[in-house]
């Protein structure tokens, strides 16, 4: 069988530190990958940024020999074997990559200093944000991450939207712009494995100026499943000189979304919605805007909360297609909240039909769920 080879082409960091810019070979692919930033912290090409980047794509196609020159930070190195051996118990089609020529070395900076987490507007960003708010000097916004890159007219209120935060919060923003999912997303899928390798790409991009960067978590310790950013897994991205914290698996998000109704400042840019529609910051009727929703109303800040683009509707929770074990846990968390505040009665009926459709109908939901997109695909 002929062998696969995955290859770090070339590396150069130019513009000052605002330009990175990245050839990889996949199996005689090539991608010319690029990290731009604008502010006053400079990025800088390193063979740990670029090793995440290209992790996932050389697992998928066999394991390599992935051919990467140069020194590699000791820690990271071991660690890199521990992240294959779960991403392989977690997807059998993934191999352990063979990876020749990086020398290990210990590498430390003492001259880094800021701690920073990866922000994007939502529930987990804004409670690691408040939580570490005395410690956190630095919010780093990726574009190319979940809104594509053109997309622009989202990106703009976006980002306007950010820099109100990180401007209210006191903080240094730094919005780095990538096409690195052009690499991934063609090997992995991104949620349960491609986004926590692309955000570790971007934080060592940052190692020379940061000493920690938080990753706020997605779930709770008791509804951890296989996730791409995971407390078992962030740390091992961590070098001598850079640590990676995964945060905040310790609170529900009723509680999370509980701690930022006390910042009108959150109230007034939340961003939860993931279907990024060119027109609208938070749609107001995919699953996720009203789960949110409802976890602000059973917090009392729904009535303070600007960024909905449609008012609360009742008749769409029973609508709601509950199709897993996750979502179902999040949705029965509010409505036990409700119950136990004996409050909005409506509400609550409207959230057991959901919680309560049967199997078939749901079977049936989602069929007709991947239908419609599948059309909407095809006739755009
Ligand atoms: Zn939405």
């Amino acid at each position: 069988m002929d062998e696969k080879i995955t290859r770090i082409v070339s590396s150069e960091t130019t513009n000052n530190g605002h330009s990175v810019d990245v050839q990889f070979q996949v199996n005689n692919k090539t991608y010319k990958i690029f990290f731009r930033t604008s502010g006053d912290t400079a990025l800088s090409g390193n063979l740990e940024s670029h090793l995440a980047s290209v992790l996932l794509p050389c697992m998928k196609t066999g394991g390599g020999p992935l051919i990467a020159n140069g020194e590699i930070s000791s820690k990271f190195n071991a660690g890199l074997s521990k992240i294959q051996d779960i991403y392989c118990s977690w997807k059998y089609s993934l191999h352990r990559a063979q990876i020749g020529s990086a020398t290990p070395t210990l590498k430390t900076r003492p001259s880094a200093k800021r701690v920073g987490t990866f922000f994007s507007g939502g529930v987990d960003s804004f409670y690691t944000l408040i939580k570490h708010k005395e410690e956190i000097t630095d919010l780093i916004f990726v574009h190319g991450f979940d809104i594509e890159l053109d997309n622009t007219r989202l990106r703009e209120k976006v980002s306007g939207k950010i820099r109100e935060i990180a401007s209210g919060f006191g903080k240094n923003l730094i919005e780095i712009e990538t096409n690195i999912r052009e690499l991934l997303d063609p090997y992995v899928p991104w949620g349960i494995l491609g986004h926590g390798a692309f955000l570790a790409s971007i934080g060592h991009l940052l190692s020379p100026v940061f000493r920690c960067i938080y990753i706020p978590a997605s779930m709770t310790y008791a509804t951890l499943f296989p996730w791409g950013t995971h407390p078992v897994l962030d740390h091992l991205w961590s070098s001598e000189s850079l640590e990676f914290i995964h945060d905040g698996c310790e609170a529900s998000r009723l509680k999370k979304v509980g701690l930022l109704t006390e910042y009108d400042l959150a109230l007034k840019s939340l961003r939860v919605c993931w279907k990024n529609s060119e027109v609208d910051y938070n749609c107001g009727i995919c699953e996720k805007c009203l789960r949110t929703m409802i976890n602000l109303k059973v917090n009392h800040g729904m009535d303070r909360c600007t960024t909905f683009d449609r008012e609360f509707d009742l008749k769409q929770v029973s609508k709601i297609v509950i199709n897993s074990p996750a979502k179902h846990a999040l949705m029965l968390e509010n409505l036990r909240a409700l119950e136990e505040q004996q409050t909005d009665r409506k509400l609550q009926k409207a959230l057991r039909k959901a919680l309560n459709r049967p199997e078939w109908k749901k079977k049936f939901d989602r069929r007709l769920k991947s239908l419609i997109k599948s059309i909407k695909k095809r006739c755009p």
